[in-house]
């Protein structure tokens, strides 16, 4: 289990105004502490500043106002101690599967026999033995993002953040990489800050959802998931997903309703 906490105390992010438009306030204060080992969903409705908040814990992007910091060192910027996997595809396409995840460990010096060691551990793990000299191109959206996965945990951070690393997937697919993530997870317990407006995906997945309200987001609600883990797919048809969905889904709705107002 990794061991530092994440704490985001007033995080508030506005996007200055254009010439065709005032300012943006896409996310409201917003105060949140992970713990070490915790898998977090945060769920929203598309447009509602998820994407922001996530941005920012990684240091993608700062904050108008507020802090943040992984224990005592604040976040200024993006570093190894946080992995990020988007749901677009993400990897160098001029690098090959196997170059693509030993990427980080050759930014930062690490011997070429470990490099070689440490990909090979994760390309067994995430199901891509047979394609380490394939190129991103000749990969399917899932390979892709199984490879994606393997970069972020390559580097052993101590948190992962995934912004719906499993949008853009078929569904077969995705109920797929969401057995082969909580697998590993499962395994590691590495801190997991996991973006979703799937609601299945995260009572699956998570052991506490943060429900975002419409933009300007703010964190309105929290759901512990008790459903004990490991967890496999049949517990989607137990009664106890079941009532967990109902109780988010009335959070969503009325939150996409106001999306869809404007
Ligand atoms: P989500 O990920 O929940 O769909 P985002 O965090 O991407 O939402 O966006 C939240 C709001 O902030 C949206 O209204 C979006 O248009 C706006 N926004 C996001 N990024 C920028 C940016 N770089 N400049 C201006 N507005 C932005
Ligand atoms: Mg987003």
């Amino acid at each position: 289990m990794s061991g530092k906490t994440l704490r985001i105390a007033g995080v508030t992010r506005t996007f200055p105004a254009t010439r065709q438009a005032g300012p943006t306030l896409a996310l409201q204060p917003t105060d949140l502490t992970v713990a070490p080992g915790e898998f977090v969903a945060i769920l929203g409705p598309s447009g509602c500043g998820k994407s922001t908040l996530l941005r920012i814990v990684a240091g993608l992007d700062r904050p108008t106002a507020g802090a943040l910091s992984l224990d005592a060192a604040p976040i200024a910027g993006p570093g190894p101690d946080r992995g990020m996997v988007f749901q677009s595809y993400t990897l160098f396409p001029w690098l090959t599967v196997e170059q693509n995840i030993r990427f980080g460990l050759r930014e930062r010096g690490v011997a070429e026999a470990e490099q070689r060691a440490t990909a090979a551990r994760f390309i067994a793990r995430t199901g891509l033995r047979g394609f380490e000299n394939h190129w991103p191109r000749q990969l399917s959206g899932g390979m892709q993002q199984r490879c994606a996965l393997a970069r972020a945990l390559a580097n052993d951070p101590e948190i992962l953040l995934l912004d719906e690393p499993f949008g853009a997937l078929d569904h077969q697919t995705r109920e797929l990489m969401q057995e082969l993530l909580l697998e590993i997870w499962e395994a590691d317990r590495k801190t997991v800050l996991f973006v979703t407006h799937d609601i299945d995906e995260a009572v699956f997945l998570a052991s506490r959802v943060l429900v975002m309200s419409a933009r300007p987001g703010r964190i309105k609600a929290e759901v512990a998931v008790p459903l004990p883990y490991p967890r496999d797919w049949t517990v989607k048809t137990t009664p106890d997903f079941a009532a967990l969905k109902a109780r988010l889904m009335g959070e969503i709705r009325e939150e996409v309703r106001k999306a869809a107002a404007g």
